[in-house]
């Protein structure tokens, strides 16, 4: 079948690759728009694979590919945990978000998207915005969180790492407001500043950092924020560390200089190792596994999958997104009864989601 657009497709050159684990990998190139791109799609036992596009300078075709997969198996466990009928995938684009972007790559990028049929949703992610989607949205409809839908998501991710952050704060110290606690804030962009601003009016005290200054400037004015050098934020006087900027953020250097007996925030892939888990369990630092903590925006953009159709329904989203504190809860009381750490305990859930499809 030609399709109705034929012209641009044929374009696009696909290469699929078969990696184990993976139900489809596809490398995807464009000469005209300066596309190169990896679409991963994990899973789709529970429903369509949903993940965001990921726009980052990599170092190579090879780097851009590791990253695809690994944060489209994260996105398999997360829309499990979240309670979500969809699947896990993640598309990356290799380049500078801030140098390389046009509608035209864009749209190349909504072209290739369509190729898989709906097998693949897609959405924006670090390095991409709405009004990228917005683009993409004019080649394929498997497109969330578009401008006339739900939006940017990270409000929402915001959101639910509050709840969470409450969540593991009655946890481990046995406090049901965060009134006097003081929360370290790592990286104050889409979600990290959101954060900011939710944790301020719950009377929290902040202390923040990110390698651009002009943002911890903005915390500083806003909430009354203390700045701190990105080498010093990890083991700020705080009873909780938010990571939200990049992953990595807990490993064998930052847990050394660890004062907080809880870490909880928004970036994916926090654990450098899964022995950084093990340890800051060992250590009697309750972690709140990232892919349910931050499942808040995913819950948001699948509104634009599963109820097609309708207008976005914000009360019921943020009813939805109110969940992941208690089953945070879940968890934590599982890992304290198990002596398990918490993201084992969150795995091993997640798995029993996935061995049982979903009923439609
Ligand atoms: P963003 O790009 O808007 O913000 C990241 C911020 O981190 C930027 O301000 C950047 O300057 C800062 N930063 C980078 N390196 C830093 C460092 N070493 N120290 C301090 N600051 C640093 O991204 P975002 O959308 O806010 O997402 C933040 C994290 O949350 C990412 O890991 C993302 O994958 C994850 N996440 C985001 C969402 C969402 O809805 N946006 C949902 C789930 C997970």
């Amino acid at each position: 079948m030609s399709g109705h657009r034929p012209k641009e497709v044929n374009l696009i050159n696909y290469q699929t690759l078969v990696i184990p684990g993976f139900e489809k990998i596809l490398r995807c190139r464009d000469p005209a728009s300066g596309l190169r791109a990896v679409i991963a799609v994990h899973d789709t036992t529970l429903g369509p694979a949903m993940g965001g596009c990921r726009m980052w300078r990599y170092a190579s075709e090879d780097d851009a590919l590791a990253d695809a997969q690994r944060l489209a198996r994260g996105m398999t466990f997360k829309a499990a945990l979240a309670g979500l009928p969809l699947g896990g995938g993640k598309a990356v684009i290799i380049g500078d978000p801030r140098r390389d972007k046009s509608p035209e790559l864009f749209r190349a990028f909504g072209r290739a998207v369509e190729h898989l049929h709906g097998t693949y949703v897609t959405g924006e992610d670090v390095g991409t915005s709405v009004e990228d989607m917005d683009e993409v949205r004019r080649e394929t409809r498997h497109v969330a969180g578009v401008a006339d839908g739900s939006g940017d998501p990270s409000p929402m991710t915001a959101l639910g790492v509050l709840h969470g952050i409450r969540a593991a704060v009655r946890h481990r110290y046995g406090a049901d407001s965060l009134d006097g606690f003081t929360v370290a804030v790592q990286g104050l962009g889409h979600v990290g500043f959101h954060l900011c601003r939710l944790l301020h009016d719950a009377g929290a005290q902040l202390i923040v950092s990110d390698v651009a200054a002009d943002r911890m400037q903005r915390a500083v004015r806003a909430f009354g924020a203390v700045p701190v050098g990105p080498e010093a934020i990890a083991g700020a006087e705080a009873e909780v560390f938010a990571p939200c900027a990049l992953g990595g953020a807990i490993n064998g250097a930052t847990r050394r200089q660890l004062k907080a007996g809880v870490i909880a925030g928004a970036a994916n892939n926090q654990l450098e190792t899964p022995g950084d888990g093990m340890a800051l369990h060992r250590d009697g630092v309750l972690y709140a596994p990232d892919y349910v903590i931050n499942a808040g925006g995913l819950i948001s953009v699948a509104q634009d999958i599963l109820g097609r159709g309708e207008a976005y329904n914000r009360v019921a989203v943020t009813a939805e997104v109110a969940k992941i504190g208690d089953r945070l809860d879940a968890i934590f009381k599982v890992s304290a009864r198990t002596n398990r750490p918490p993201e084992q305990v969150a795995d091993a859930k997640a798995r029993e989601c996935l061995a049982v499809p979903a009923v439609a």
